[in-house]
């Protein structure tokens, strides 16, 4: 059987998704997936009242090892977790993801200093100084905690600044976030949610895959982000082959934190 694999994932436990689990596993099924990462979010530190991102963790637990034993015969299911970063948060996000035997663990930003970037006032924002601090906050994160196995869309804050800015200026500290991830054993995602919305830019971008390759990053994994079944998968081909062109000769699934590679 084809290795059909998508390594992000959300269902009900986490606050912006409404798909209970076992409807997200028996449509990933029914999709022919034979590996499904379930990865909701826990965003320590998350201001928003309206999306705490803080799942009851004993049930979630409990779903992610039942959904394991019960479908074992069908689809491998990856326990995982999205952790959301933020400095002042570090401890309990190791707290949380050594809590529990995850298989894999997504490490994302979606908070600058304690401000989330989904509501953050754009209008006020000085662009490229913004993205600089987004950037500085994310590589000095990263020397700092290693509780994740993956980088999540590691420039998602393209989405939500409204304009594409030319990324020379941040290269430098790129590089050196991007040499801390490898340096510590962790790899990158290439998120396809960026099709859903629209932006016309990869997940991270391209030239970020670029440079991870040539600065000797392998582990890459793939993930629609989805948080309704029909995304399972989207745009993948498309993905694979953008990973082949720069070179990637795997993909990855994970067990217990460890990567397997899987020929692309
Ligand atoms: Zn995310
Ligand atoms: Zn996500």
């Amino acid at each position: 059987m084809t290795n059909r694999y998508d390594y992000h994932t959300h269902t009900a436990f986490s606050d912006d998704c409404d798909v209970p689990m076992k409807e997200m596993i028996e449509e990933a099924i029914r999709c022919g997936l034979t590996e499904l990462a379930i990865t909701d979010h826990y965003d320590p530190g998350y201001q928003d009242p309206e999306f705490p991102f803080a799942p009851d963790f004993e049930a979630y637990h409990k779903a992610l090892l039942e959904a394991e034993r019960q479908y074992a015969d069908r689809i491998t299911i990856v326990k995982g977790m999205e952790v959301g970063i933020m400095e002042s948060q570090l401890d309990e996000c190791r707290r949380a993801v050594r809590d529990f035997p995850y298989d894999f663990i997504i490490g994302s930003f979606h908070c600058i200093h304690g401000k989330d970037l989904f509501r953050y006032d754009y209008s006020q924002v000085d662009g490229p100084a913004f993205i600089e601090e987004y950037y500085t906050n994310v590589n000095e994160c990263l020397k700092e905690y290693m509780d994740y196995d993956i980088a999540g869309h590691l420039t998602l804050v393209d989405r939500y600044i409204g304009t594409i800015y030319d990324y020379t200026p941040y290269m430098d500290i790129l590089e050196d976030t991007l040499k801390t991830i490898i340096y510590h054993g962790k790899g990158l995602e290439i998120n396809t949610s960026s099709f859903k919305y629209g932006t016309g830019i990869w997940l991270p971008r391209e030239e970020i895959l670029r440079l991870y390759r040539e600065l000797g990053g392998e582990i890459l994994t793939f993930g629609s982000d989805s948080h309704m079944p029909k995304y399972f998968r989207d745009h993948f081909d498309e993905a694979k082959e953008l990973a082949r062109s720069l070179g990637f000769r795997y993909e990855c699934t994970f067990r217990q934190h460890k990567p397997e590679f899987h020929k692309l």
